[in-house]
């Protein structure tokens, strides 16, 4: 019998949809190669075609025969942060199909950190488009349950690897201009990405100024549930809520209250509350990559 990842490997192999477990959050995995398969995503996740996807891939190796130019950055960055949560974007090869890349000439690369994923990939021998496995606009899933949930049986196969660790989204960093630029923050600050290839640029986000990068928007990572950011527990007056801040509900440090958030905010989610109130964070490195995603949370529609 063959085993579960093998079948995997072959459905993805026929063009179809599989959901699968990274170190970030869980993956909604198609041929990047397969311009019909990749437009499932879209289709399945509602989101909109001009947001490009994340090609994952096994090996440097395997980066290399995706990108048309590989520079020193990214040999550099993916020699000390591969596998790892960080996606570089670079400059695509003629054979990637534009529907990955949401018609860019670059495309975004990582090679993620979980034995499932990587072995998926090895199996499929193919680099795997997938963004996480969510509809559009709601919460990422850390675990196969949230796949479950939110998409159902509009996925072909859904590998469970249990929670996974990390627990946001990737850092994002494109090296196609004349200096690096931080598109998305995440558990690799910037600060681990300067020290090893210089000064960056940082896009903009909710409430900054600067470069809009393609596929961020304000309002993403979010409950349904009303969630605000506040100092001091000072929490809304009306309405029945939770509190959530470092070292009281959630964990002190950063690595733990990233690996326990979205599951927190998910089943918080489930409750019918008014608000849920998160103490804002402290404004250090390690808790850059939460911060961006609290904030994106807290903005309405
Ligand atoms: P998600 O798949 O939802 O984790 O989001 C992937 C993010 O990666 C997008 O929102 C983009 O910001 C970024 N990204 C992927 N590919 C590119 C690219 N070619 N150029 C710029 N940003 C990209
Ligand atoms: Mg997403």
């Amino acid at each position: 019998m063959a085993s579960e990842l093998e079948r995997a490997a072959a459905l993805i192999r026929e063009g179809r949809l599989v959901a699968f477990p990274t170190e970030t959050v869980y993956g909604l995995g198609a041929n990047a190669l397969d311009a019909a398969a990749v437009a499932r995503i879209f289709l399945v996740k509602g989101r909109p075609s001009t947001s490009p996807l994340i090609v994952h891939v096994a090996s440097v190796e395997m980066a290399r025969e995706l990108t048309s130019e590989w520079p020193e950055a990214a040999e550099r960055l993916a020699g000390r942060h591969w596998p790892g949560p960080l996606t570089l974007v670079v400059p695509k090869r003629e054979h990637v199909p534009e529907a990955v890349t949401a018609g860019l000439k670059t495309v975004g690369l990582r090679m993620p950190a979980h034995p499932m994923a990587l072995e998926l990939i090895r199996l499929s021998g193919v680099p795997i488009a997938a963004p996480s496995a969510n509809l559009f606009m709601q919460l990422s899933p850390t675990s196969a349950e949230h796949v479950r949930a939110g998409l159902g049986q509009a996925v072909d196969m859904i590998l469970d690897g249990g929670s996974t660790p990390v627990g946001i989204e990737s850092t994002v960093v494109s090296l196609v201009g004349e200096r690096p630029l931080l598109l998305r923050t995440g558990m690799i600050s910037r600060e681990e990405i300067e020290e090893l290839v210089g000064p960056v640029e940082v896009a903009g986000g909710p409430g900054e100024g600067g470069h809009a990068a393609p596929g961020m928007h304000a309002r993403h990572y979010s409950p349904r549930t009303r969630l605000v950011l506040v100092r001091g527990a000072a929490v809304p007056a009306e309405g029945r809520g939770v509190y959530l801040a470092p070292g009281g509900r959630m964990p002190a440090d950063a690595q733990s209250y990233a690996a326990a958030l979205y599951a927190t905010l998910h089943q918080l989610d489930g409750q019918g509350l008014d608000w849920i109130a998160v103490e804002e964070p402290p404004a250090q490195p390690a808790w850059e990559g939460i911060r961006d995603r609290l904030r994106r949370a807290s903005v309405r529609a």
